[in-house]
């Protein structure tokens, strides 16, 4: 991209008061940079890293390293193993709000899954009992098993369903559910890829529309006193501030909670809690992340319905364990 178009412009003002600011997210998304990428140690790190590693950030977990760029760590030894899974800054940046839920949950429903790195994150952040991972498209659910199979999480039962089928199935059943919601992609422009039509209104409502019902169905699944996370790689607000905003008026039970390892990056977008990466930040292409909180009357172990194990057995793809290498 040459120029930003009238319909970036439009985005730019919407978002920052300031023109450095604006001219500063210009910048980045017109000229595309190189980001770190992150790994997520799925098993001990070993005594010698095999990669250059930049300091870490106040936001990653001591079990992420951030490499410097230019490295492949898709192409080590250690990746095949499933010794860690590769991905950006920016998944890194959006997973940080489980920092802020308190207690390892029982069970983590992942609503879109594919390609697997949030599970994987959720995983190694909360340890949940079970791991529940959906991913609607079916030509994707091969690469998401592939990856919790290789990264050892053969604890996961994968799930080929419509949001609404869990809301129906499990309700109140998952002490975090995410959402990482399919969104129009602005900020894969950031690190050179494309996203055709991504600051084209009719795409933003379109996606906006599938998110919100998307949350709608995932609010059902929430036990009580559980965790919901809300994340997408865009930056219009109708995707992201709004769309929470949504939430919070349609179903009041929820609050935003504050994520104090994301307080420098808190969006001034919205009244309540949330959060926002900016390519122009140079640690990741961007983001946008929200964790809210069922304050619905109850605990997990007083709700209202107990899990359908019935629907877990006849629908959940177990993953076998790896071959361990000869
Ligand atoms: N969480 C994944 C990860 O970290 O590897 C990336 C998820 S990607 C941003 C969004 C996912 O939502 C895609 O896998 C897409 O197939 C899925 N998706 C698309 N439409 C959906 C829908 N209507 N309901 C649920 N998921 C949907």
């Amino acid at each position: 991209m040459g120029q930003p178009s009238n319909l970036l412009l439009k985005l730019s003002r919407q978002l920052f008061a300031e023109d450095c600011d604006r001219a500063a997210f210009l910048e980045a998304l017109v000229h595309p940079q190189l980001f770190s990428t992150a790994i997520v140690w799925m098993q001990p790190r070993p005594k010698q890293v095999p990669f250059a590693i930049a300091s870490a950030l106040p936001w990653q977990p001591a079990w992420v390293d951030r490499l410097r760029t230019n490295q492949r760590p898709g192409q080590h030894p250690l990746h095949q193993s499933g010794a860690y899974y590769c991905l950006d800054m920016a998944s890194v940046f959006s997973a940080a709000v489980f920092s802020a839920i308190p207690t390892p949950g029982e069970a983590v429903l992942d609503l879109c899954a594919a390609p697997g790195g949030k599970s994987l994150l959720a995983r190694q952040a909360l340890g949940p009992k079970h791991l529940w991972c959906n991913e609607v498209i079916r030509k994707r659910v091969k690469i998401l098993i592939a990856n919790l199979k290789r990264c050892g999480a053969t604890e996961a039962l994968v799930f080929n369903l419509d949001p609404q089928i869990f809301a129906e199935q499990l309700p109140q059943a998952a002490s975090v559910v995410l959402v990482d919601a399919p969104c129009s992609g602005q900020s894969l422009l950031a690190k050179g890829d494309s996203a055709p039509g991504c600051f084209h209104p009719v795409s933003i409502k379109k996606n906006a529309r599938r998110q919100r019902r998307i949350l709608a169905h995932a609010t059902q699944t929430v036990a009580p006193g559980g965790y919901l996370a809300y994340m997408t790689c865009t930056f219009s607000p109708e995707e992201n501030e709004r769309v929470v905003a949504w939430l919070l008026r349609t179903f009041p039970q929820f609050e935003a909670v504050p994520v104090p390892a994301l307080g420098d990056h808190a969006s001034s977008l919205a009244p309540f809690p949330c959060y926002r990466l900016w390519p122009q930040s140079g640690l990741g292409a961007g983001g946008f992340t929200a964790l809210l909180r069922n304050c619905g009357e109850g605990s997990e172990s007083t709700r209202s319905d107990p899990i359908n194990l019935e629907f877990l057995t006849a629908r959940g793809m177990k993953i076998h364990a790896p071959v361990p290498p000869a």
